[in-house]
């Protein structure tokens, strides 16, 4: 069974306010995004790792290209116009796509292999994490209108990964402004796909904060 990775790191991070976007940014003496490609390269199952950037980054990223013998290709002016054009480069003899935030640098080996083993299983599969607070839905955003049970509420992560032909079935059509992840899409697609509990460390940087503590874990993780 072969793997393909698209890592998406095309974003331009305005919500964290740092000079250059997140992704880029050293975490303990790596760039955000090399992290993800170290868990991916540690299994023998990922044989493509595809690494999305903005268009005038393609050249500063020539180093890890021949580092870790990826593909590095520009991405676009939503997440998902990123994910389309990596999935554009993912070869012909691939089984499974998994689709990885770079803003998630903490995620792991084991992580993905879980996540692969239910993909593998049920042709669609995700990361995710349930709820620890309570639970409120708003329509005004100042009112209550309704509380939800926290046990049916997760949190989606990535890596999201799916069989090949199902993920790119997905991502063959027009797709609405609203969609922020890839389940949203395989999910109009009537897949259903299988929630993997995943870590809450597995976290995506959006915050100063969310930064800080990334610093934190991997320092205790020693390293
Ligand atoms: O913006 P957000 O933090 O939700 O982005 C999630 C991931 O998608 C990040 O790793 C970001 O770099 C990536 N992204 C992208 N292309 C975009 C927007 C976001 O690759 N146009």
């Amino acid at each position: 069974m072969k793997l393909a990775a698209v890592i998406v790191a095309g974003g331009s991070g305005k919500r964290f306010g740092a000079a250059k976007p997140k992704q880029f940014l050293i975490l303990n003496k790596k760039p955000v995004f090399e992290w993800s490609i170290k868990a991916f390269k540690k299994l023998k199952e990922c044989t493509d790792i595809i690494l999305v950037v903005p268009q005038d980054r393609i050249d500063e990223m020539l180093k890890y290209k021949k580092q870790y013998g990826i593909e590095v290709v520009a991405g676009g002016k939503e997440r998902f116009d990123s994910v389309k054009n990596g999935l554009k480069a993912v070869g012909k003899d691939i089984d499974l796509v998994a689709v990885h935030d770079a803003a998630r640098p903490l995620i792991t080996p084991e992580i993905i292999k879980n996540v692969m083993k239910a993909a593998y299983e049920n042709g669609a599969a995700i990361a995710a994490v349930n709820s620890k607070d309570s639970v409120k839905f708003s329509k005004s955003g100042t009112k209550i209108t309704k509380s939800l049970d926290r046990k049916n509420i997760w949190y989606a992560q990535t890596p999201q990964i799916f069989k090949k032909e199902i993920i790119e079935k997905a991502y063959a059509g027009r797709i609405s402004a609203s969609t922020t992840d890839d389940a949203q899409l395989v999910e109009k697609k009537g897949v259903k796909s299988t929630l993997v509990f995943a870590s809450y460390e597995n976290f995506k940087i959006t915050e100063q904060t969310d930064f800080l503590l990334a610093q934190a874990i991997l320092k205790k993780r020693g390293a």
